[in-house]
């Protein structure tokens, strides 16, 4: 027992450092990604469950790797917040968010909203105001078309600076959403001060809707929770009828997942809103 113990050891360590080895082969190539134009973005509808009409859209970042072709944002995105990569990537992400969606609003589209997350290390940097409000500026998208999804974490580690930065991005007349909301640790009387329009209920509850008595009563809490407090709330993750049933059954407004749409590049995002609309 005591050698088997010795060699899950040794197992263990190697398997270790293939990971580090990994981590720090894709962090010397996160340094030059952006400068190489390796990055893009692809969105995902956001769909009024009662209506059924697309009014706003979530930026997700890909990396397109060259030698390991596409890679998913749970890759980078820890190596970029731990790097601070994350403050010149996430800048990117909000320019390029921004601007495609005036882009579209050119185009003749109507009007949509588009969700840019917010990592911890971004919305505790002292010039996000500042950043925002000049990819706001140089785009020239208005306000009100823009809105930023930062997490639970990002709010509870230092709540009162948090509230403050989250009045300032408001004063600007940019949205607020608690994203992966149930995750994490906010205090339910902490919510109440936060100057947020949206919840998101987290993929992990969305799953089992329809087959796990305590995912159901997790979901129709937080959508109670979240109309008490005069805020809307949509379910991530959406991949079922049944699950879309369930939501719209219990009063939850807006949802986003792969029943409706996977994120797209953005001339297949122009192509679905040019297509007329399904019910
Ligand atoms: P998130 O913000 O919670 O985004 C939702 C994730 O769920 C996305 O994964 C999306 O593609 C995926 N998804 C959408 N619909 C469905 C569905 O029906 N079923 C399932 N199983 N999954 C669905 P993705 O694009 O891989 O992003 C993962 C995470 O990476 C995001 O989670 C977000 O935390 C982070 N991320 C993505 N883009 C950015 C970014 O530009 N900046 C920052 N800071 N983080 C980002
Ligand atoms: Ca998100
Ligand atoms: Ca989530
Ligand atoms: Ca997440």
């Amino acid at each position: 027992a005591k050698d088997m113990g010795k060699n899950n050891c040794q197992f263990y360590t190697r398997e270790m450092n293939a990971t580090i080895e990994e981590k720090l082969v894709l962090l010397e190539g996160l340094r030059s990604a952006l400068d190489e134009g390796q990055f893009r973005l692809v969105y995902q509808p956001k769909v009024d469950l009662h209506t059924g009409r697309v009014f706003g859209v979530e930026a997700l970042v890909r990396w397109e790797h060259p030698e390991q072709g596409v890679i998913g944002p749970d890759r980078f995105i820890p190596l970029a917040e731990e790097s601070g990569i994350i403050v010149a990537l996430g800048e990117w992400v909000l320019r390029t968010a921004c601007a495609q969606n005036r882009a579209w609003q050119d185009q003749g589209f109507a009007p949509l909203r588009i969700s840019v997350n917010v990592s911890p290390r971004q919305f505790e940097e002292q010039l996000l105001v500042q950043r925002v409000q000049r990819a706001l500026a140089d785009s020239g998208l208005a306000a009100q078309w823009l809105e930023l999804e930062v997490t639970e974490g990002v709010i509870m580690r230092d709540l009162q600076q948090a509230v403050a930065k989250m009045a300032q991005v408001r004063a600007m007349g940019v949205s607020l959403s608690i994203d992966d909301f149930g995750t994490g640790y906010s205090s339910l009387s902490a919510l109440k001060s936060f100057p947020i329009s949206t919840l998101k209920i987290d993929k992990s509850f969305v799953r089992d809707l329809g087959r796990s008595m305590g995912d159901e009563a997790i979901a129709s809490s937080i959508i109670g929770l979240a109309h008490r407090l005069k805020l809307r709330v949509i379910a991530e993750g959406v991949e079922t009828e049944q699950q879309r049933s369930f939501l719209r059954e219990n009063g939850c407004d807006e949802m986003q997942g792969y029943l409706f749409s996977r994120p797209l590049p953005p001339e297949q995002l122009a192509q679905l809103l040019a297509a007329p609309a399904v019910k």
